[in-house]
């Protein structure tokens, strides 16, 4: 019997979060353990690649008389659309889904953020639960936040929703594209910075490539980087404080993207990027020396490149900054380093960023 690895506890709510391998074929009673009140009715929310990996194994592990509904979505950031949010809201409906329904969001990131905020919005908001099936989503299938983009921008429409569980099964990832792999695992070594240096440590000396993880160390290393996200995302579920620290290697990654083009470089390459210039621009600001070297030879063999990638602008960057969420009153607010794993979340000046984009850039 799968006991949870670990469970979210925060003010306004509490969810189970369980890990481990082949968790797919337990869905439907996972779930049932999790939900305080029976469902009227489940859908099942996929991300057609993964619907075409996973979907037959998930579905049949519900009874014949309590089968669930399935809407699928395409693969890809665009479907975090006003388009598909109509068209799954339409497909609860056409099913009947009354407010007593489970959405089942099976996917990476893009189908959770999607699938939770039709869960918060439907009949002004029905129970969901997270099947994660990339390492990214070790980071978005926890804390709540649901979305989708509008044209002018990314994730500007959402709400927080929590899950009523997280089904995670590390299984699903053994078919997850390397760059996705390496996409995610920059968020759980930024858990690993914010929080608890030992984990890069043990990250460090456990893995040495994405396609060699064992079983056991892979859901050990789930379990430690969700402990970090799901300790912060408690004690300040509506970002009003700590829950920036998350942010680290962020500032300067969103204004990469956004310089880029989105899909050119991944996520997570581009907090890559961002993070070893908010650990320079610490030790500038602190005028201390922090220890990662060791760390950025190891991101290398991982096949990460962490300089600011040449065709992009300095200024553009900075004006970039200047809009970025966390900015106010167009001051650049950034998360840096005290020490490895003390985060701050302060005002830089425009010049020292500017310098250091420069010296480190090339820019
Ligand atoms: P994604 O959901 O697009 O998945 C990446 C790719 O991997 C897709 O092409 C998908 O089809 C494929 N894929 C997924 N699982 C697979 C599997 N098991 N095997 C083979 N292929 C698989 O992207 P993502 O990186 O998981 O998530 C990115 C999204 O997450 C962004 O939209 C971002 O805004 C959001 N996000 C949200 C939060 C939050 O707190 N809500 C936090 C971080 C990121
Ligand atoms: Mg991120």
């Amino acid at each position: 019997m799968t006991s949870p690895r670990l469970l979210v506890n925060s003010e306004t709510t509490k969810y189970p979060i369980y890990i481990d391998t082949d968790l797919r074929y337990q869905t439907y009673e996972l779930i049932n353990k999790s939900l305080d009140k029976k469902a009227s009715a489940f859908i099942i929310i996929a991300d057609d690649t993964v619907a075409g990996l996973y979907l037959d194994e998930i579905v049949q592990s519900f009874p014949a008389e309590n089968k669930p509904y399935v809407a699928t979505v395409p693969s890809g950031e665009a479907s975090k659309s006003f388009e598909q949010y109509e068209r799954l809201l339409t497909e609860c409906l056409k099913n009947g889904l009354d407010r007593q329904a489970v959405i089942i969001a099976l996917g990476g990131g893009v189908t959770g953020d999607l699938a939770g905020f039709v869960a918060a919005s439907y009949m002004r908001g029905v129970r969901y639960v997270q099947m994660p099936s990339t390492l990214l989503a070790h980071d978005s299938s926890v804390g709540g936040k649901t979305g989708i983009n509008h044209p002018l921008g990314k994730n500007l429409i959402g709400a927080f929703h929590p899950p009523s569980a997280v089904i995670y099964d590390s299984g699903m990832l053994n078919t997850l594209p390397e760059k996705e792999w390496r996409s995610g695992f920059a968020e759980v070594i930024k858990h690993g910075f914010i929080a608890d240096p030992s984990f890069i440590k043990w990250v460090e000396e456990n893995i040495q490539s994405f396609k060699s993880i064992k079983t056991d160390v892979l859901n050990e290393l789930l379990r430690r980087s969700i402990k970090v996200k799901a300790e912060i995302v408690e004690k300040d579920e509506k970002e009003q404080g700590i829950r920036a620290f998350l942010n680290f290697g962020h500032t300067l990654a969103h204004s990469i993207e956004a310089e880029l083009g989105y899909g050119r470089m991944t996520h997570g390459e581009a907090v890559a990027v961002g993070m070893l210039f908010a650990l320079k621009l610490s030790e500038k600001v602190y005028k201390h020396s922090l220890e990662y070297e060791s760390t950025c030879k190891y991101m290398n063999t991982l096949g990460y490149r962490l300089e600011i990638p040449a065709e992009c602008n300095r200024d553009r960057l900075l004006e970039r900054m200047k809009l970025d969420k966390k900015a106010s009153y167009k001051q650049i607010n950034f998360v840096l380093l005290k020490e490895l794993g003390h985060p701050e979340l302060l005002p830089v000046k425009e010049n020292d960023i500017s310098e250091l984009l420069k010296k480190e850039g090339n820019l």
